[in-house]
């Protein structure tokens, strides 16, 4: 007669457990076996925190060398801006609507590039005869809006700036996180 691995507890005759324990214990090493894999998943999530909490870290104090020796380091955005292309008489854009830059102008961003974005659209002639659509041609190069993008020079005081302090920290948790 077979006993349970774990309780030593004869188990029926009846049993066909896998496992080898009787049903009580089957529960308690089911539920022992769930804890211990929670508690790796915890263990590894921390890991994992301490060592993005260790880089970043070592990109702010790569930041703070580089200035303090007199270097100089910058912070770079992109923001796209629909362009009012005319396409059949139609804009496709209301406006072309800068408001947003100027803004960042004000916080001190410059623009030091643009990059048109191009749409392009397949043409269809419809058969009378068959109703059947045929390919006519195409038209691409429409520009349907631009990229821009934006610099900003970081202060050498930046941790002791509020806003450059969390510019700064907003995009160094974003490299923080990235995989190497
Ligand atoms: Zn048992």
């Amino acid at each position: 007669m077979a006993h349970c691995a774990r309780c030593g507890k004869k188990q029926s005759i009846f049993s066909s457990r896998a496992s080898g324990y009787c049903g009580e214990c089957e529960g308690v090493v089911k539920a022992e076996v769930a804890e211990q894999k929670e508690k790796q998943a915890k263990e590894e999530r921390l890991r994992h925190e301490e060592d993005v909490r260790q880089k970043l870290e070592r990109l702010k104090t790569g930041v703070r060398q580089q200035l303090e020796k007199g270097g100089r380091a910058y912070l770079y955005e992109t923001r796209f801006i629909p362009v009012d292309s005319i396409e059949d008489s139609v804009p496709l854009s209301n406006a072309f609507a800068i408001t947003h830059l100027q803004a960042m102008g004000l916080s001190g961003w410059e623009i030091v590039g643009v990059v048109p974005r191009t749409s392009a659209r397949t043409l269809q002639n419809k058969d009378l005869g068959s109703g059947l659509f045929t390919y006519a041609g195409g038209i691409g190069g429409t520009v349907d809006g631009v990229y821009i993008l934006l610099k900003k020079e970081i202060p050498a005081d930046w941790e002791k700036n509020e806003q450059s302090r969390r510019e700064v920290g907003q995009l160094l948790a974003a490299q923080a996180v990235m995989p190497v």
